[in-house]
Order: C-alpha cells, then sequence, then structure tokens
C-alpha cells in the first residue's frame, strides 16, 4: 500500500495503482485511458525505450493527480488559492 499522491488525502491505494479509489473517480475517463494506455505502452515497451515511454507515463499520470486535486478542492469548497495561502503560513517561522 502507498498513500495517495493527492495533497491532504490520508486514503492509500492498492499496489499498482495511482491513487486512492476515492480520488481516482475523480479523474475524467479521457485522462483514466491516458494513464492506462501509457503504463501499458511502458510496460510493453523494450529496455532501450523505456525512458521515453515513462516520460509519457508520467506526464499523464501528473494530469490525473492535477484533476483529482482540482475535484477535491471543488468538493471542499474553498478556493484554491487561498488554500495555498494557508499552507504556506504553516511554512512560516
Ligand atoms: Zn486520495
Amino acid at each position: 500500500m502507498t498513500s495517495c499522491p493527492v495533497p491532504g488525502c490520508a486514503g492509500t491505494q492498492k499496489t499498482g495503482k495511482l491513487m486512492c479509489l476515492r480520488h481516482w473517480r475523480f479523474v475524467s475517463d479521457g485522462t483514466q485511458k491516458e494513464v492506462y494506455r501509457s503504463w501499458r505502452a511502458f510496460n510493453r515497451a523494450a529496455m532501450s525505450d523505456r525512458s521515453g515511454k515513462l516520460a509519457a507515463y508520467r506526464v499523464a499520470r501528473d494530469k490525473a493527480i492535477a484533476e483529482a486535486t482540482r475535484e477535491q478542492q471543488l468538493h471542499d469548497g474553498t478556493d484554491p488559492l487561498d488554500r495555498m495561502v494557508k499552507a504556506a503560513e504553516g511554512l512560516m517561522p
């Protein structure tokens, strides 16, 4: 089990899954397909071709995480900027 990459989420997901199921549901169908497709392409790729495939997967993964994070913020009903300000406050000495 690894922890969910969406900020503030304490959820966990099964090995091999990108994020917790709750957040995965926030990701659009198109982006979910991109994640699966790029991951399969990476797994099928020859060793010499893997770094390019991994880069493509990471782009899709980051997009999925960004979508889930944005949806989570909408559900929280807080302004993302407001959250950033609050987060920055926590970093003040
Ligand atoms: Zn989560």
